[in-house]
């Protein structure tokens, strides 16, 4: 009998994330991955230009974080972080908190991404419940992506992902992300929800709304929504899963903002793709408010797999290159190449805005709504035939490379944009 191949075994059993199966859309079957490069079962390959999911920003299989995983799998693999605690943990806590914003003062660990946001809004209730109050409602953008667990969930604005959960969600009142031209409008709106509601929390991508399309805001309008937030005494929760880590060309994206969060959470590139590890950070203030001789008053949470060891090792990696000249350097590159890119194009016919900040370049594609919905796939699926990896989220194409990208690659990623551009 003939060996069936990836994609033949990967139908008979596999239920895959974000995907209609009646579609009976092929998964394609990566075998290997080195740099910005993936491999498929046939030999041919692909340039990740969104570092899958900008993860793996130091490159696949990068040699530096492999050897870390590998000396802290050999040493300890694993233990529960509940009553134990372990060097690479510790190591990372004082490595983050030299690079984190200033007011970060203590680290709680998680799993994922949206673990880590559930953490945060568990936090943030708690805080005000340790002092005898109820405060039951969220503030939350527009169209924001905060995960998917039911907290995280709730946060999100995105309904192609809470439809059929709509009616079992947290309280959340929304606000648009703040622009030049209704900042003033958005205070008012947000000065009347602080008025009317019993807010705990203000949660938040920083500067980029990532699963929205890669949507810039302005920062000072951030900044300003935040001030007004903590004089009211509600805790604002940057979402820096997407952004930490160099992504908008500071290692944070908070740290361009005046007024500071009282919470961080990052993830993905925390670990540089290489293992699943979150951390929900915050301020001294909100954990003081845990302190008591009650023992309920402190933070009943965990995952089994908090603190992994080998996550952290990852993680502590991972740092090291991202303040390394090399990587430095990469990441300025990076944003200059795609500067010059979006000179070039942003004035074509099928484009309808260009941005570019730190290593995001987002593309909104001009459409005919007829080919709205199908074109995404297309334009996925020529991409791929071109031999790069590009997700659209929506009508907006992305790149959010590994910074350690070729330039050769790079520009074979533009060269792929360009072409997409005169045939669709
Ligand atoms: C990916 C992402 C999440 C969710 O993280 P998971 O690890 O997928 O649960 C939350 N917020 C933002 C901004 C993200 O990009």
């Amino acid at each position: 009998m003939a060996v069936e191949n990836l994609s033949t075994r990967d139908k008979k059993y596999l239920w895959h994330p974000l995907t209609q199966h009646k579609l009976n859309k092929p998964q394609l079957p990566i075998v290997k991955a080195k740099g910005a490069l993936l491999f498929d079962e046939d030999g041919n390959e692909y340039i990740d230009g969104i570092a899958s999911w900008y993860t793996t920003m130091y490159g696949h299989g990068n040699d530096q974080i492999i050897a870390a995983m590998t000396k802290q799998m050999q040493k300890l693999d694993f233990v529960m972080f509940s009553g134990l605690t372990h060097e690479p943990a510790i190591e990372l806590s004082e490595q983050l908190i030299n690079i984190l914003p200033d007011n970060q003062a203590k680290l709680f660990f998680n799993d994922n991404g949206s673990t880590a946001i559930d953490a945060a809004i568990k936090m943030a209730f708690q805080y005000f419940h340790n002092d005898g109050k109820k405060r039951d409602t969220l503030i939350a953008f527009e169209d924001g992506f905060h995960g998917d667990t039911f907290g995280a969930m709730s946060a999100s604005g995105l309904s192609s992902y809470n439809g059929p959960f709509e009616d079992f969600l947290l309280k959340v009142v929304r606000i648009p992300v703040p622009q030049e031209n209704n900042l003033e409008l958005v205070k008012k709106q947000l000065t009347n929800i602080l008025s009317e509601n019993s807010c705990a929390a203000f949660i938040f991508e920083p500067l980029v709304q990532g699963a929205a399309g890669m949507k810039f805001h302005s920062a000072q309008g951030l900044d300003e929504l935040i001030q007004l937030c903590q004089t009211h005494d509600v805790l604002c929760i940057a979402d820096e899963i997407m952004t930490g880590f160099g992504k908008t060309g500071t290692d944070f994206a908070s740290e361009v903002l005046v007024n500071k969060p009282d919470i961080i959470c990052l993830s993905k590139a925390l670990t540089a793709g290489m293992f699943p590890l979150s951390i929900t950070s915050c301020s001294q203030k909100l954990y003081d408010r845990f302190l008591s001789d009650e023992v309920h008053k402190g933070f009943f949470h965990a995952h089994t797999f908090s603190a992994h060891p080998i996550g952290c090792a990852a993680a502590l990696a991972g740092i090291s290159l991202l303040n390394s000249s090399e990587i430095k350097e990469r990441r300025q590159y990076i944003e200059k190449e795609h500067n010059v890119f979006a000179a070039e194009v942003k004035n074509h016919e099928k484009i309808a805005e260009v941005r570019v900040k730190g290593v995001i370049l987002a593309i909104d594609l001009q459409l005919k709504m007829e080919r709205y919905g199908n074109l995404r796939d297309e334009l996925y699926q020529f991409f791929l035939n071109s031999g790069v990896l590009l997700r659209p989220l929506g009508n907006t194409v992305y790149v959010l490379p590994p910074y350690v990208i070729t330039n050769i690659q790079l520009q074979k990623i533009y060269a792929a944009i360009k072409k997409a551009l005169d045939t669709f």
